[in-house]
């Protein structure tokens, strides 16, 4: 296949760095690629970043037959440009993929293209330490019909955002909320996919949380309503002891690519790390003797976001008396360190 590219004549300026907040702001350009049945996928292409143009019949916007992904770009600062395992991100799109009967892409061939639109947007790649481009590629099914069945036709895109530092008050503990009444997902649905439906899934009890005053939900199963599975857009760890725990992939929890970099890391550094299944009752206790010593959140948003107070019904858990914890703080570092090409990248990270 042939990439195409057509250049926007009035190119369109960066925000400062200051000002940059999430998702707010896009760059000049997107890379579109189409498929159908006859032809596959088709006519990739990189152009002005611009509307779509869907019937309102369109199947995505009744039946939710999509899916995303997010990873960043980074800017050293020697100017480089640095993607955080890119592979990874496409390796669990097309899993995603599998799962909602969308057709997969070819990786090698996205990661060029991918690459070709960052050189191509290479200045609104922010420079301000802590900041960076986030990437979006998206698959959308669009046949313009209303009956239940997997599309015929697809748009894959990839839309690109210069996002501000997330910490840029410092690294603040957030608190989460335990809900009780709504799950996520469960076993055997789609929760490990990164697709629309989970996110509209956690619309209720995240707003709930918020009127509470909480940042964030930490879903319990959708069976038992007893172990713990993640948070808002993280996957979610505990300190108990000296071991650094997190809840084993059960099909209803999404396999964070920055989890995956957190087992790997403190696996490394000889720490006692396990994937197994984590009760709230546990946690109630750990933290009744003193053992919960740290809670923390990994994606890609954040790197790692401290747990600074847990709520469950009237029980409320303070987690290393609200600040963040050494565990957290070091993982932290030494994953930003290898982002911004600030530290040897060991485990073959960076592309
Ligand atoms: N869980 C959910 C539901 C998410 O949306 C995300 C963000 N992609 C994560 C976990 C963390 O995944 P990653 O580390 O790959 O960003």
């Amino acid at each position: 296949m042939e990439l195409s590219i057509t250049e926007k004549k009035e190119k369109g300026t960066r925000p400062e760095d200051a000002k940059l907040a999430f998702g707010t702001t896009f760059t000049d350009h997107m890379f579109n690629m189409d498929y159908s049945i006859d032809k596959g996928w088709h006519n990739p292409r990189i152009e002005p970043f611009a509307n779509l143009v869907l019937s309102p019949a369109t199947m995505m916007l009744h039946y939710g037959q999509g899916i995303f992904e997010g990873l960043k770009a980074y800017k050293t600062e020697t100017g480089e440009i640095r993607l955080y395992r890119p592979r990874d991100n496409f390796k669990r799109l097309n899993k995603s993929a599998k799962g909602l009967c969308i057709p997969t892409i070819d990786i090698d061939f996205i990661m060029e293209s991918l690459k070709t639109l960052l050189r191509l947007e290479k200045n609104w790649i922010p420079e301000t330490p802590g900041t960076s481009l986030y990437i979006r590629p998206t698959v959308i099914a669009t046949d313009p019909y209303l009956g239940v069945r997997a599309s015929h036709t697809y748009r894959f895109f990839i839309i690109l955002s210069p996002v501000g530092a997330y910490y840029s008050a410092g690294f603040n503990p957030v608190n989460i909320w335990i809900s009780k009444d709504h799950v996520r997902a469960v076993r055997g649905g789609i929760g490990e996919f990164k697709t629309p439906g989970n996110y509209a899934a956690s619309l209720f009890a995240s707003e709930q949380a918020k009127k509470e005053g909480y940042a964030q939900v930490l879903w319990l199963d959708g069976i038992e309503r007893k172990y713990i599975e993640e948070v808002g857009a993280m996957n979610i760890f505990f300190c108990i002891n000296d071991e650094v725990v997190t809840p084993k992939l059960n099909g209803s929890i999404l396999p964070g690519i920055t989890r995956d970099s957190v087992l790997t890391l403190a696996k490394r550094w000889g720490m006692k790390v396990s994937e197994r299944k984590i009760s709230i009752d546990e946690l109630i206790k750990a933290h009744g003797d003193g053992t919960l010593k740290e809670a923390f959140g990994s994606g890609t948003a954040a790197v790692i976001s401290p747990v600074g107070e847990m709520r469950y019904g009237d029980k409320v858990l303070t987690i290393a008396d609200g600040k963040t914890g050494p565990v957290a703080m070091k993982l932290n570092k030494a994953i930003t360190d290898i982002q911004y090409g600030k530290a040897e990248d060991t485990e073959a990270w960076i592309e």
